[in-house]
């Protein structure tokens, strides 16, 4: 692959930076992203954000297909010619955001795993989207920035806890599986990054209704200094004497705050919200 320098000038590109358009070249460190994936000659592979096509050549080298969405067109002449030659890639030139999950899932057909170094800008809203309402996904493999990295996998009574992470262990099991440096992207950002990888285990604790969870985290992490007792009043509009049974059938001590909950607490806590609730 021509040096991606060259590439730019000849195909007249301009890196948007309200893209997140921060690119990887290094194929060394591509590759064992691909590899700590764990994508194999059976695996149908998500990719959001192509970029210049590096990750998407060392996907496709690896995986029984690729999709990929790119928001941006102008990309397009650099994608042809890094990925000219592989013929198991789909690029759609479109919006993450704008694509309907079922018509996408429709699409791909098979379950598959996400992988993609997300434009930092919009890193949640594309995570949550997939975590949430996807229902092929297996694995999400993502690099974000080191700052959220810890936020999705960390563990109760810490800073970095908080309704991401409980979002997210309620359904599945992240970690953080590779830390890269911020010279490794073109042009460098300020922060160094995190590789995540996220196994979907949608049933690691049995069912629950996930709209009252939703609310119940909402809740919890409306006003992180006040206590349980007064977020559940505030935000359910429940009584103190409500709000504090509620708590006691859960099993809480009425002056904890949220971010003391493991995330098995917290799915037991809406389960006795949506009980009061009826
Ligand atoms: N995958 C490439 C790499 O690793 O070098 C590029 C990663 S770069 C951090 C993020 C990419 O996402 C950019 O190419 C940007 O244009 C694209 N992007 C930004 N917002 C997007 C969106 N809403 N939907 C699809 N792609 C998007």
């Amino acid at each position: 692959m021509e040096d991606l320098k060259s590439q730019i000038i000849k195909h007249n590109f301009s890196f948007k930076k309200s893209l997140g358009q921060n690119f990887l070249t290094d194929t060394n460190l591509l590759d064992s992203i691909v590899n700590l994936a764990g994508v194999d000659e059976n695996t149908t592979v998500l990719e959001i954000g192509l970029g210049a096509g590096a990750l998407t050549k060392a996907l496709a080298k690896k995986a029984k297909k690729v999709y990929g969405y790119e928001i941006d067109r102008s990309l397009k002449p650099v994608l042809d010619e890094n990925l000219s030659g592989l013929d198991n890639i789909e690029i759609t030139y479109l919006d993450i955001m704008k694509e309907k999950l079922d018509l996408l899932e429709k699409k791909v057909g098979d379950d598959y795993f996400v992988v993609a170094n997300l434009p930092y800008y919009i890193t949640t809203p594309i995570l949550m989207n997939f975590i949430e309402k996807a229902k092929k996904v297996k694995s999400l493999t993502i690099m974000v920035q080191e700052e959220v990295a810890k936020r999705l996998v960390s563990k109760e009574n810490t800073e970095d806890y908080g309704a991401i992470t409980v979002s997210i262990g309620s359904v599945a099991n992240a970690k953080i599986i590779k830390r890269v440096p911020k010279e490794m992207f073109t042009p460098r950002p300020k922060v160094d990054s995190a590789v995540v990888r996220i196994d979907m285990d949608r049933e690691k604790f049995g069912s629950f209704n996930k709209e009252v969870l939703r609310d119940t985290i909402r809740c919890a992490f409306n006003n992180r200094r006040k206590t349980l007792s007064n977020n559940l009043m505030n935000y359910f509009k429940f009584s103190r004497e409500v709000a504090d049974g509620i708590l006691q059938k859960a099993g809480i001590e009425k002056e904890k705050r949220g971010e003391t909950l493991s995330v098995e607490k917290f799915i037991e806590l809406s389960k006795v919200i949506e009980e009061v609730k009826g």
